[in-house]
């Protein structure tokens, strides 16, 4: 083993151990959880380095980068593969190649693309709940008419909501964001939740996600893309 992979899997154990008392406080089972890798910006190395030490559920949030790493990754016996970034239509395609789960679905439109290729996926809706202009997602009273619209869809499973709250160093500031992708899951009969980050996945884990999504707290600071 090299040391940088010691080092990930001390963070592995910290991060682990944190899911599962986040977990206990609320008295829910951490086997619910799915603890996705988010590997954006480092190399395929990464992710074999990640999953010898048994992780399985990798994040990636670009189609281009992810095409360079694939190759070296795709075929790793059970690994899966998610996009959390956003998706453009024209990229759609080559998406459902690579990837296992989109974790961005926001219109009925991608949806349909998705689906057209014929390959089967898990997604999810990604929901924009901030203000912020910039941020991609569907707005929250979208949510049933998207979901109507992906159900419609043969090769698509529909498993729950995705969310990305406003930045803050305190995790406290996500809570009501996380609670409020619960409620809009529970109303719609969706039963998981990807939500919570490096900064708030212990809050998101009180709040009832089941898919925490963690890069830095795993690997370290990623350089500036
Ligand atoms: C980069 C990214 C993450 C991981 O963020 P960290 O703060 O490094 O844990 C999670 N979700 C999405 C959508 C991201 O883009």
């Amino acid at each position: 083993m090299q040391a940088e992979d010691i080092s990930l899997s001390k963070r592995l154990e910290s991060v682990r151990e944190r899911v599962v008392r986040a977990a206990e406080r609320v008295h829910r089972d951490p086997a619910g959880i799915l603890l996705l890798a988010v590997t954006k910006v480092f190399p395929a190395a990464t992710i074999q380095a990640a999953y010898a030490l048994g992780l399985r559920d990798f994040g990636e949030n670009y189609v281009q980068e992810f095409e360079q790493k694939a190759t070296e990754v795709s075929h790793l016996p059970g690994a899966r593969f998610h996009l959390i970034g956003h998706l453009q239509s024209n990229k759609s395609a080559r998406a459902t190649e690579l990837f296992d789960v989109i974790q961005t679905v926001d219109s009925a439109r991608l949806a349909q693309r998705l689906n057209d290729s014929g390959k089967r996926l898990d997604v999810y809706l990604e929901i924009k709940l901030g203000e912020e202009e910039a941020k991609t997602g569907a707005k929250p009273d979208k949510v049933p008419e998207l979901a109507a619209a992906v159900r419609e869809c043969a090769n698509l499973r529909l498993l729950g909501l995705m969310t990305i709250p406003p930045w803050s160093e305190d995790a406290e500031t996500s809570r009501p964001y996380f609670r409020r992708l619960q409620e809009l899951a529970k109303r719609n009969a969706l039963h998981h939740l990807s939500m919570g980050m490096s900064n708030d996945f212990e809050v998101a884990i009180e709040e009832g996600a089941t898919c925490v999504r963690i890069g830095t707290a795993l690997f370290g600071k990623r350089r500036k893309g």
